[in-house]
């Protein structure tokens, strides 16, 4: 399968969708219909997470090898540290390329909710970066590597200027693209860009957007995405919390002003998060494709 840095090469801005690999039949079944609806919007790739704490391990590799099979698009799989020595990550690397998964999108993982800090298992690795660097010492060129940052800042790092130092080691150990975590304030994003060019790293940098579809999620993408939500939407979202149709009208509108100034101002590409329901991303996706008058076969 065509690799991720390869398109990106070509093509800017890039259209992806994020899924989740379900647990149960039912939501393998709303996958499935998710996937054939955003199809329909032609994305230049989409990738499948990988559980918390190792448990949907199998999984990822199953529906990243459906997706590229089965709907032919280019996919890419999540890998984390969580659980995994060196020799069970090469088997998982091995098990992918002869499945010809070739997008990796290698992470660290967080710790189990018992504990309050990562903690590597024996002989496995700390950092993201030390996946990488594994990746490409095992691997070589076999697989595109995407890998996360924080434009506010990953929660566990004490300032932003001291992530991105992270960030740039990450980067030199052979990362292709950078995927950000969900953001709101387009503001934060143009900044934190601003500086990790300030630092050399100029690899593609694609911008995390998730719809909010439900009020109560808005507290949850704080704390745990270590998220800022402008004031102006969580007052709107919070006036509408019991009418899911004007909620979801509000949450699409800034959603498409979000990725019109991100466009506007060359973003490299815009990853959603869809957890798994098409509605909301077909409908700003599709929108966004009319305001750039962009046909959705290029
Ligand atoms: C796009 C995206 C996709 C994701 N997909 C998944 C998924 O599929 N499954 C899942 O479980 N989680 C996923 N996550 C969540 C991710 O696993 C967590 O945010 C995790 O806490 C950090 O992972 P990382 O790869 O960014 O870690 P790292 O890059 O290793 O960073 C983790 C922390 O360590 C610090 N650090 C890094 N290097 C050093 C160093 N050399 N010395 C000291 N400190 C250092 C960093 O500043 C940061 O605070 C995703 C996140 C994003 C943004």
């Amino acid at each position: 399968m065509k690799k991720i840095a390869e398109i990106l090469k070509n093509k800017k801005p890039t259209f992806s969708f994020e899924f989740f690999p379900p647990k149960t039949e039912e939501g393998e079944y709303k996958l499935e219909e998710s996937i054939k609806e955003l199809k329909q919007l032609k994305p230049d790739f989409v990738s499948v997470t990988y559980g918390a704490g190792g448990s949907t391990r199998l999984k990822t590799d199953e529906w990243v090898r459906k997706i590229q099979n089965q709907y032919n698009l280019i996919s890419m799989a999540h890998l984390t540290c969580v659980g995994s020595n060196r020799e069970e990550i090469k088997k998982i690397l091995e098990e992918h390329k002869n499945h010809q998964i070739t997008n990796i999108m290698a992470l660290r993982g967080d710790p189990p909710k018992d504990q309050t800090h990562f903690i590597p298992v024996k002989n496995g690795f700390r950092y993201a970066s030390e996946l990488i660097q594994f990746i490409r010492e095992e691997f070589k060129d076999e697989f595109s590597i995407g890998a996360a940052c924080y434009p506010e800042k990953h929660p566990e790092a004490k300032t932003l200027e001291e992530d991105i130092e992270h960030l740039k080691i990450k980067v030199e150990k052979g990362v292709d693209f950078l995927v950000s975590q969900l953001f709101f304030d387009n503001q934060k994003f143009f900044r934190f860009r601003d500086k990790i060019r300030n630092k050399n790293i100029h690899i593609p940098l694609i911008a995390g957007i998730m719809p909010i579809t439900a009020y109560k999620q808005i507290e949850r993408f704080t704390q745990m995405a270590n998220c800022s939500i402008p004031l102006e939407l969580v007052e709107k979202m919070e006036k509408f919390q019991n009418q899911q149709e004007e909620l979801l009208k509000i949450s699409i509108e800034f959603s498409v002003k979000q990725c019109e100034e991100l466009l506007k101002n060359q973003v490299d590409g815009i990853h959603f998060y869809t957890l798994n329901q098409s509605n909301a991303t077909f409908l700003i996706l599709n929108e966004l494709y009319k305001i750039f008058n962009m046909s959705v076969t290029q």
